[in-house]
């Protein structure tokens, strides 16, 4: 990417989406299919030519979760009546620069859910926005770069960030090491360009808290997982502590979160559970299934539907970057981004000390 233009943000943003990529190679060897997705990578390639019924784009606060079906897996299933992302509202912005462009749909609980949750970030620590990269394709089914975010309750969003005195930073897919540090290297032959950046503990936490609380509260959609490094999530969990976030969300949120094999060290997969009502109509829970959660299907008088595992061809999974490919792309590397990918090796390999990968 030496040869990649600077002086602007999209120029800046395209060169540090290429260390995602190199950190996809670094993560390769461990690649898990239903989650080794390239949040921040932009590909080269887009789907839309295929894409013939988008949907209207709709108010997703007006809108009634019945309008929406996901139907089947996360890793295997498609979405009926799924809405657009607003390109933004109030703290939350959709990067047009996400890998796929066309993967703004979810279901209306999803979509909702994003939408309160950045609101109440915004209202109670305002002048940062919410980023989120892929939802899912308007239908849902494979998408490229991604294992799951087939059935429109799998969303990429990213932490929040802050500069090195402390002002929030534009999010990037930036990864960031166990103290909550990382660089934006944009271009990564040139060190000149580095910007240190630290992840923003307080309004990453406010956000996780505001969704989760949406559910206990019996209004949003129920969290089932949130996938993201353990560091991160050793950090986060101790800022609720310290901040005395409620007991309850803490719990709930050590309970979600988990560490896949790809570390998710730059941004937080999260995916929901199947509304009660989708259930009824061919929405499939994958794993994991709490205690929590079989009281809210017994007192909803519904059945768990557990998702089916299903023969998947390469084209089932969407197609991921390979490592050759992110490695010719990533180009040439200057030697802090080398150290830095060293470092980061310690942590994808290994997650926290008594605290398995993400079954
Ligand atoms: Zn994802």
């Amino acid at each position: 990417m030496s040869s990649t233009p600077r002086g602007s943000s999209i120029a800046a943003v395209a060169t540090a989406t290429s260390l995602s990529l190199v950190l996809i190679v670094a993560g390769a060897g461990r690649s898990d299919a239903q989650l080794a997705d390239a949040s921040s990578a932009t590909p080269r390639t887009s789907s839309a030519s295929s894409v013939t019924t988008a949907p209207r784009p709709t108010d997703p606060l007006s809108a009634s979760p019945s309008q929406s079906t996901s139907i089947g897996g996360p890793s295997s299933g498609r979405v009926e009546g799924a809405i657009a992302l607003p390109s933004t509202a109030p703290g939350l912005r959709s990067n047009p620069l996400r890998p796929n462009p066309d993967a703004i749909y979810g279901t209306v609980e999803l979509v909702r859910a994003l939408v309160r949750a950045a609101a109440v970030v915004h209202a109670e620590i305002p002048g940062a926005d919410l980023v989120i990269n892929d939802i899912g394709l308007p239908n849902g089914g494979p998408i490229p770069h991604h294992g799951s975010h087939q059935a429109g309750r799998d969303v990429d969003v990213l932490f929040y960030y802050l500069d090195a005195d402390g002002a929030p930073f534009a999010a990037k897919g930036i990864p960031v090491d166990p103290r909550g540090r990382g660089w934006d290297f944009a271009d990564l032959a040139d060190p000149r360009d580095d910007v240190r950046v630290r992840l923003d503990v307080p309004r990453t936490w406010r956000f996780v808290q505001a969704l989760v609380q949406d559910d206990l509260d019996g209004q949003g959609a129920l969290v089932q997982r949130v996938f993201v490094a353990e560091h991160v999530r050793t950090m986060l969990l101790e800022h609720a502590e310290r901040a005395r976030a409620p007991r309850a969300v803490r719990d709930r949120f050590a309970d979600l979160t988990c560490q896949p094999s790809h570390p998710h060290d730059d941004h937080l997969h999260i995916r929901f559970f199947c509304s009660t009502e989708d259930l009824q109509n061919g929405c499939e829970d994958g794993g994991p299934m709490y205690p929590w959660r079989r009281q809210q299907l017994r007192e909803a008088q519904v059945d768990p539907v557990r998702a089916r595992a299903r023969a998947r061809t390469r084209e089932d999974r969407g197609r991921t970057t390979s490592q050759r490919e992110a490695a010719t792309r990533a180009g040439e590397m200057h030697r802090r981004v080398r150290a830095f990918l060293d470092e980061r090796a310690t942590w994808s390999v290994q997650p926290h000390p008594g605290r398995p990968f993400c079954r």
